[in-house]
């Protein structure tokens, strides 16, 4: 048998939850109408970056994919050639994907990189409608050549060594004497 508060006042406490509703204002958002700005650190679509002249900061050591919990990422590495550098040193990404049926955009992936070749960017519309167009490959998710960087793979800049690159002491090819507008 209900107790006089279950069939007295829990009723009243129901429907004042529905009179306070009913006067506030509206949380609708108008998505895609309207798309408001992510929060700056948003954890969105991934990006490989390149250091200023073009090459790859990626090297292929699959840190990445060990750290994911989803096994999103996957990872082959491969050598560079003696002059046709992909990323300053020895190794490269040559495969990279990432499978974003599977990703939960956790970010642990982007904290084990230690080139900070992978970084996390704010874009979040990833719906597609085919398992392969949400696989995402190494071409996806380079970062655009920028003024004064060159598509690798070329040589890394005269007189510097993998170190160089990794203490930041690389310029864009524009300012490297008789870089022109490579
Ligand atoms: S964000 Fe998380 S789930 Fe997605 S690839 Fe990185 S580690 Fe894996
Ligand atoms: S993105 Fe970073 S952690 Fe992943 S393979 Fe490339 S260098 Fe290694």
């Amino acid at each position: 048998m209900a107790s006089v508060k279950e069939s007295l006042w829990d009723p009243i406490a129901g429907f004042g939850v529905t009179f306070r509703t009913m006067f506030r204002g509206v949380f609708t958002e108008e998505y895609p109408f309207e798309k408001k700005p992510t929060a700056p650190r948003f954890h969105g679509r991934h990006q490989l970056n390149r250091w200023p002249d073009g090459l790859e900061k990626c090297i292929g050591c699959e840190l990445c994919a060990w750290a994911c919990p989803a096994d999103a990422i996957y990872v082959e590495g491969a050598n560079n050639g003696e002059g046709e550098q992909f990323s300053p040193g020895e190794r490269y990404g040559r495969v990279y994907q990432i499978n974003y049926l599977r990703c939960i955009l956790c970010g642990l992936c982007i904290e084990a990189c230690p080139t900070r070749a992978l970084t996390m960017t704010n874009e979040y519309e990833l719906a597609d409608r085919s398992r392969e167009s949400l696989i995402y490959e190494k071409k996806d998710l380079l970062a655009p050549l920028l003024p004064g960087m060159e598509e690798p793979p070329h040589a890394m800049q005269p007189g510097t060594t993998d170190k160089d690159y990794y203490r930041g002491n690389i310029i864009p090819l524009t300012a490297v004497d008789g870089g022109g507008d490579k």
